[in-house]
């Protein structure tokens, strides 16, 4: 079998149409475009992305990497199947016919199985009704492949002819993502630590067309370079599916600090949580993100019960999405191993909630002694949240 990328130089993209008729299926398509230019951006070669038709056609112009392109258009959520097709101008019937019978011998050497031709005829000013072309071409593939039998009802392979401008001939999908496309939902703010679970959230976020930013609280010299860089390079990771996104890193250290000193040990992590919500809600809160992203689960740790749940969750008024909050620790494992984030996120660097976390943190946090606990910061948390906010560093990731 000829190599994938001598046969085929164009892909059609298959989408969901479900919920994107009207003025919301160009706003679906053309963000879906955007995500895809974006995705084969640094890929080898040259594509074109361009709808024709209610259709979204990859083509490259010259040579490519296969395997890297569907690698590529595997992430991009919105698509749920790449065909890889042949591209090919016709003038007649017999040329049609010659390409498929062709096309079939190479793509689909095995040669015992059953199947249907199934045309659409856009260009009108054929001669022949699509009907007629299913049935002249199934009769030319069978006397080429003797072995082969038709079966309309349920067969093994479709082969699908387009008879446009040019022809295209497919027959093979490669599942997409599924979702939505990037940017058709608005923006949220992920809270992106070094762990497994907040890429996993972050993605499963952007799977639904919501574009991400993202803030990651940095307590040097508790917190290592190491372990920021391991952050970037899983906003990284995240990025090759949802995008570019702005990574916000704010030094979080005086303020563990402050916080260690004032309140009492088995609090220190829900009122450290509880910061990172508000300085992430202000974050937000600069720019047009309507929501904040965690990755916390129920019941994972002592501050993901569901009484620490509600005690993070009241300091800010945007909704708090967590995408993982009903699975269990293997479910969300599945996933960054599927997203690639997962040998990133086991690295063994410390993250900040590690280093001061008390050995009997509270599991049922009262939101009353734990506001009582929060004005012994009164005197220097405001300034404390507006320098951290100032001095932070903000990072453009890609993919
Ligand atoms: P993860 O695997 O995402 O780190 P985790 O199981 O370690 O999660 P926690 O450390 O309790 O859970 O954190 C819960 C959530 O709070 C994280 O999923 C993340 O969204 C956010 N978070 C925790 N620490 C940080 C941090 N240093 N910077 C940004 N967000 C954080
Ligand atoms: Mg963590």
């Amino acid at each position: 079998m000829a190599a994938q990328e001598e046969l085929f130089h164009a892909f059609l993209i298959k989408y969901a149409e479900i919920g994107i008729k009207g003025k919301n299926r160009y706003l679906f398509e053309d963000a879906l475009i955007r995500q895809i230019r974006f995705a084969l951006k640094g890929a080898e070669g040259d594509f074109s992305v361009r709808k024709e038709m209610g259709r979204i056609y990859v083509e490259a112009e010259g040579a490519f990497d296969f395997d890297e392109v569907t690698e590529r258009l595997g992430r991009v959520f919105g698509i749920s199947g790449i065909c890889p097709m042949v591209q090919f101008d016709y003038k007649t019937f017999a040329d049609i016919r010659d390409r498929v019978v062709d096309y079939v011998g190479k793509v689909h050497p095995e040669g015992n199985f059953t199947f249907k031709v199934q045309t659409k005829r856009a260009n009108k000013g054929f001669p022949m009704e699509s009907n007629e072309i299913n049935a002249k071409l199934g009769e030319a593939i069978l006397a080429a492949y003797p072995s082969l039998k038709v079966n309309v009802h349920e067969p093994d392979v479709f082969f699908y002819v387009e008879v446009r401008e040019r022809a295209n001939i497919y027959s093979g999908v490669i599942p997409g993502p599924g979702g939505m496309p990037v940017g058709t939902s608005g923006r949220a703010l992920l809270l992106l630590s070094g762990g497994i679970d907040s890429p996993v959230a972050g993605y499963m976020t952007a799977k639904r067309g919501v574009a991400i930013d993202a803030v990651y609280f940095h307590a040097p010299p508790y917190t290592s370079e190491r372990a920021k860089q391991k952050v970037v390079d899983l906003a990284k990771l995240v990025s090759r599916y949802s995008g570019p996104m702005k990574l916000h890193v704010i030094n979080f250290t005086d303020i563990q600090l402050y916080i260690y000193d004032q309140c009492p040990h088995e609090e220190l992590t829900i009122i450290m949580r509880r910061y990172m919500m508000r300085i992430a809600e202000a974050i937000a809160g600069e720019g047009d993100a309507l929501a904040l992203v965690t990755g916390e689960s129920i019941g994972q740790v002592a501050s993901q019960t569901l009484p620490s749940l509600a005690c993070t969750g009241e300091v800010c008024d945007l909704p708090v999405i967590r995408p993982v909050i009903g699975f269990d620790k293997q479910e969300i494992v599945d996933i960054a191993l599927k997203i690639g984030t997962f040998e990133t996120s086991i690295q063994p660097f410390e993250d900040c909630c590690t280093i001061f976390v008390a050995k009997h943190p509270v599991i049922k946090p009262n939101r009353k002694i734990i506001r009582r606990s929060e004005e012994r910061l009164a005197e220097k948390i405001e300034e404390m949240v507006r320098t951290a906010l100032k001095e932070r560093e903000v990072m453009e990731i890609q993919g």
